[in-house]
């Protein structure tokens, strides 16, 4: 069974209850690495100049502390394939799902492959955020 590196960790120990509960329980299926969960205002600002997000410090929800956002890639991450991370959204998004329905998680949970939370993709115009998975709160 794949488990969390040390970075990884210590990066998904950052944010709130609810995405701790859902990645613990993705990766029993999925090999997947935490990029970022929450940002302070030097990382905020370094991700709005690259133009990563939309949003200056503290309206963003990786601000929050603890983060209302995780950034997560499947394992070995590979940026460019953009069907795997579409693939990788739509299952965490149904095993988050799974344990809102059965009490585990006190909230639902939007990717940012699907802003709507309809299941329609985003426009190429759009901010694909394939990466990044927050709580409706
Ligand atoms: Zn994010």
């Amino acid at each position: 069974m794949p488990k969390f590196s040390p970075e990884s960790f210590s990066k998904l120990s950052t944010c709130h209850q609810d995405l701790q509960v859902l990645f613990y329980e993705v990766i029993k299926y999925i090999d997947c690495s935490i990029l970022e969960g929450y940002r302070n205002e030097v990382d905020q600002e370094e991700a709005f100049s690259k133009g990563t997000t939309k949003l200056h410090w503290p309206h963003g929800k990786h601000n929050n502390n603890p983060s209302l956002a995780v950034d997560v890639a499947p394992y070995p991450i590979n940026f460019n394939d953009e069907k795997r991370s579409i693939w990788f959204g739509g299952y965490v998004l149904g095993i988050a799902q799974k344990l809102k329905d059965e009490g585990k998680m006190a909230h639902s949970v939007r990717w940012g492959g699907s802003w709507d939370g309809l299941g329609k993709l985003d426009k190429a115009d759009q901010l694909n955020d394939f990466n990044h998975f927050e709580l409706i709160i």
